[in-house]
């Protein structure tokens, strides 16, 4: 009987790897971003061309790379973010598990050109299906620029299962809205097919959200500012007559991570119970600031949910703490009785 187990070679393994970080378009811009943010950046451009699904292009003025690094930078699991798991629970960056790019590489053709600040020349790589197929010393600025083509060209049923490029953009827009308020200090432009879709200058949260969301916003805004043991929570909630039937802008971020969290969702509307009209909803942006050792960042590969080591504190307090923040601005229920 003879033995049948193989070990994948590293390009299949790097695309099945993709399937789960890179599902669409979107995804590779995320990863791209935080890359950017990681490396310090603090002027990021994204350029894409139909809906991503041709072109999805990042340039930013970080700290670049060495000519090893860009090299290693496309190997899975390989990353200048941690050295030993614990690392994990004492997280600063936005990646950790070194695979966005080996995924994205696998599953696409890409150009890196990347150069730090010491080094006369960048160096250029082209790397096509987890093969590098160019690599040379160009002339380029401080920072990286990493394009993405044609995205999925190897794999055509998951080319296939795209979107139309209404639902691919829409996507992208909610990805870059998201990593552009959790860092208001960083100046994002993004230009679709030519057009110039967002130029956010440097500014602080409330800017943000009104350059990102319309100048609507101001007057809607009540900020929110609360500070525990286990919790610093920070933003703004939207007083409660502007709530929506849909949902739409809820925004929370852990570390200035953009997460997911339905619970946490009922807390803020929880607190706005009898301020809002039969289902609608309550549009927040609230910032929590928590001890990483605290939370587990590592249980979904895209990071958007992430487990908390007392969700049911946390809870408490986000209602206490927008509560708070509608009775400071008079709009709490027991208001009404006096008009
Ligand atoms: P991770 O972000 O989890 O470390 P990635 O695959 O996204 O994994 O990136 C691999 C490594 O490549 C990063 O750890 C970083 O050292 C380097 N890198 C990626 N993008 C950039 C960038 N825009 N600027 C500088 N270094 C980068
Ligand atoms: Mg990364």
């Amino acid at each position: 009987m003879s033995d049948v187990i193989r070990l994948l070679p590293d390009s299949v393994a790097n695309q099945i790897a993709a399937g789960e970080v890179v599902q669409r378009p979107a995804s590779a811009v995320k990863e791209l971003l935080e890359n950017s943010i990681d490396a310090g950046a603090d002027h990021i451009t994204l350029i894409i061309k139909d809906a991503g699904k041709t072109l999805m292009q990042v340039i930013d003025n970080g700290t670049g790379m060495s000519e090893t690094d860009a090299r290693m930078a496309f190997e899975r699991h390989a990353t200048s973010k941690i050295q030993k798991a614990e690392d994990i629970f004492a997280i600063h960056t936005k990646g950790f598990r070194g695979e966005a790019l080996a995924s994205i590489a696998a599953v696409a053709q890409v150009e890196l050109k990347t150069k730090k600040e010491d080094e006369e020349l960048g160096v250029m790589l082209r790397v096509e299906g987890s093969k590098v197929m160019e690599q040379e010393y160009c002339n380029t600025k401080r920072g990286t620029q990493l394009e993405v083509k044609n995205l999925f060209f190897n794999i055509p049923a998951r080319r296939n299962f795209l979107k139309s490029n209404n639902v691919e953009l829409r996507h992208i827009i909610d990805e870059f809205e998201r990593v552009a308020l959790a860092h208001p200090d960083i100046h994002f432009s993004f230009v679709n097919n030519g057009n110039e879709l967002f130029d956010l200058p440097a500014a602080g949260l409330r800017q943000r959200i009104v350059n990102i969301f319309g100048s609507k916003f101001n007057e809607k805004l009540v900020p929110v500012d609360e500070e525990t043991p286990i919790l610093k929570l920070t933003g703004f909630i939207c007083k409660p007559e502007f709530s929506k039937k849909t949902r739409g802008e809820q925004f929370f971020f852990a570390n200035n991570r953009y997460i997911r969290n339905n619970y946490l969702h009922r807390a803020v509307c929880n607190a706005f119970e009898g301020l809002l009209t039969e289902g609608s909803h309550p549009s927040y942006f609230l910032f929590m600031d928590i001890d990483p050792a605290k939370i587990d960042v590592n249980i979904h590969p895209t990071k958007t949910e992430i487990k908390f080591e007392d969700e049911r504190s946390i809870f408490t307090i986000i209602r206490t703490a927008v509560k708070h923040a509608l009775g400071q601005y008079n709009i709490a229920p027991s208001l009404d009785f006096e008009s």
